[in-house]
């Protein structure tokens, strides 16, 4: 089902009117992690003031230790949907596990399958069974046919809403924290018709290879991008603040796509 052969023409998400896969460039903007309603709601002004169209912010956080802070959970999810409410932008948020896909959709406009869960496939099943778009990441270690398989559970399950997304995988190079590929973006755009979003934050793991690499995405044929920006980088609750813009940085980008379009 994920297959081009299958259905020949691109796939567009539709989510209260924000096209997902067509003509318009789609970002995704926001922490790594919903901290406090301040935060969220001050990040929330800032991405749609730059022109952004999706809230991103994790509430629950797959973390490489388990001592490592895990995100703030439900009362995340409550603070990130009244920001977007509140700014009209969407949100977009990740859930690790079948238990709570329900309570992150009554919350969420887009679920984000995380790099490591991209083969849970009890999680991929149970995506499957709603209609809630889903942001799939692919795995660090995966190849294009393990990814596209992965998507094709939640595809196969019922639900068609799934966007790929391309963000970084290991390589052997240890100065950047993954190594995007951007090559996916091409070769997924030509083997599938879902959308496929570019994640040069956690494909680079350094704020000053966000900008290249987003501008990079969008030539190589991205339909949209997920980027970090945090009000206080420095200070964030994850180890992300590394790779997260600041405002200003993240406004001057989305403005500089603006006049990369016309070049596409
Ligand atoms: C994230 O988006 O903050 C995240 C944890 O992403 P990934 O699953 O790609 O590491
Ligand atoms: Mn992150």
């Amino acid at each position: 089902l994920a297959s081009r052969d299958f259905h020949p023409a691109d796939t567009v998400i539709n989510i209260k009117g924000v096209e997902i896969g067509g003509e318009q460039l789609v970002v995704m903007g926001g922490p790594c992690a919903v901290e406090t309603p301040e935060q969220i709601d001050e990040i929330a002004r800032l991405v749609k003031a730059a022109g952004g169209q999706v809230l991103r912010g994790g509430a629950f956080k797959p973390r490489t230790g388990p001592y490592s802070f895990q995100g703030v959970g439900v009362e995340g999810l409550i603070m990130m949907a009244e920001a977007g409410k509140k700014h009209g932008l969407l949100t977009i948020t990740e859930v690790m596990t079948p238990e709570y896909v329900d309570v992150c959709a009554e919350y969420a406009d887009i679920l984000q399958v995380g790099t490591r869960n991209m083969q849970n496939f009890d999680l991929l099943r149970k995506l499957g069974t709603i209609q809630t778009p889903v942001l799939l990441k692919r795995g660090f270690s995966s190849t294009y046919d393990e990814f596209l398989n992965a998507a094709e559970y939640i595809l196969a399950g019922g639900n068609p809403n799934v966007m790929l997304c391309e963000r970084g995988i290991r390589t052997f190079e240890t100065y950047t924290r993954n190594t995007l590929d951007l090559s996916a973006i091409p070769v997924l755009k030509g083997l599938s018709h879902l959308p496929v979003i570019s994640d040069p934050s956690h494909g680079t793991g350094r704020r000053e290879l966000v900008v290249p690499m987003t501008k990079a995405s969008v030539a190589a044929g991205a339909d949209g991008l997920i980027i970090e920006m945090h009000t206080d980088p420095d200070n964030s609750m994850t180890g992300d603040g590394v790779q997260s813009l600041f405002p200003d940085q993240f406004a001057h980008l989305l403005a500089d796509l603006e006049k990369l379009a016309p070049l596409l």
